[in-house]
């Protein structure tokens, strides 16, 4: 990995631990984020958003050190508040109120004259695809249209970074794909720092050029999209006709790792005798094998398999929105 010098750090972490009364929800976290595009994963109660909520400076940090574009977390809250817009993943819109007053409002709570937030409030509605809805009421909108207007209200004094907390949840294809195109743009175009948590890993990689994960308040993984399959254990992939188990009984018998999905099987490679292995265990066990080839894992597999290493019961990534919360009692 390359030396980067502070100075080109928008977010910098050195040992951050929060704990809420007797739990550590962020244990000792560091992180030194470059800017661009950054998916933030992890299973509920993983401790994102205290994350979040810790760069943000809203809540007090138990040890540890962090700053955001320079500015120090515990003591600079509100000169980093006013260089980060938040989405956040609740429906934070008033029904009662029209897109562009929503819009106009979060500017105008975040310390901006009314005239610069009515005239920015028109600039990010259109932005985000909502220059002919800008007059109706929030209430009246699509959960597509809502999303693009929470993006508005968080894009509205032009911040240098933007978090946004499950940006696509509950979007259609078509609003999907806005929405993604969108972030890609403020990050492209518009050279700011895109921090985006999620759970489908095919909206992270549509927009981001890394990942972080986070489990158990912990930093797991940090790492290039492109750079995350190193990680991951080299596989052959086969598919196989006739006696798939039996293939995978005779592979297992014969001490290799083995992943079946019906007649798709793919082994973990331990040494350059693996392939002929494989072969053996074929006649051995009657299969034909008509197709063999060395297996690309995409991002969710990937997120899969680190998950299964760190012995985590997961099968697909929507389980990582439905793990255990500890509950309990609330702290600041
Ligand atoms: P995520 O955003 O990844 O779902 P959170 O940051 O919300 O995770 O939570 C991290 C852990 O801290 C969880 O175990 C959660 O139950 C706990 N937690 C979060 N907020 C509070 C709070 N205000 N008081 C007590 N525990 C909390």
């Amino acid at each position: 990995m390359t030396d980067i010098s502070n100075d080109e750090l928008v977010i910098e972490t050195t040992e951050l631990v929060k704990m809420y009364g007797p739990h550590v929800a962020l244990e000792g976290l560091n992180l030194k984020l470059e800017s661009g595009a950054i998916g933030i994963l992890g299973p509920n109660g993983a401790g994102k958003s205290t994350f979040f909520k810790c760069i943000l400076g809203l809540i007090t940090t138990t040890s540890g050190q962090g700053k955001v574009l320079g500015y120090d977390i515990k003591t600079q809250g509100d000169l980093i508040r006013s260089k980060i817009g938040y989405m956040p993943e609740y429906d934070s819109l008033d029904p009662g109120l029209t897109a562009l007053d929503q819009v106009r409002y979060s500017g105008e709570l975040i310390g901006m004259n009314p005239a610069h937030a009515t005239q920015r409030a028109h600039e990010v509605l259109e932005y985000v695809g909502l220059k002919d809805q800008r007059y109706r009421k929030t209430g009246t909108f699509s959960t597509g249209m809502k999303q693009a207007a929470k993006l508005a209200c968080a894009l509205i004094h032009d911040p240098e970074i933007l978090i946004c907390d499950e940006p696509t949840n509950g979007l259609d294809q078509r609003s999907r794909q806005f929405m993604l195109d969108t972030l890609r743009n403020t990050v492209e175009q518009g050279n700011r720092t895109v921090l985006m948590s999620g759970h489908v890993m095919d909206d992270i990689q549509e927009v981001c050029d890394s990942i972080v994960m986070i489990y158990k308040g912990k930093i797991v993984v940090h790492s290039r999209i492109e750079e995350l399959a190193r990680q991951v254990d080299e596989e052959i992939e086969i598919s196989v006709w006739g006696g798939s188990s039996n293939m995978q009984n005779s592979l297992e018998s014969r001490g290799l790792s083995v992943r079946r999905l019906g007649r798709i099987i793919r082994i973990k490679v331990e040494s350059e005798d693996t392939i002929s292995i494989i072969l053996e265990c074929a006649v051995e066990s009657g299969v034909q094998i008509r197709r063999m080839g060395e297996y690309e894992p995409d991002l969710e597999d990937i997120f899969l398999l680190i998950m299964d290493k760190l012995g985590a019961e997961v099968k697909k990534t929507s389980d990582l929105m439905t793990s255990e919360h500890t509950g309990g009692t609330n702290y600041e």
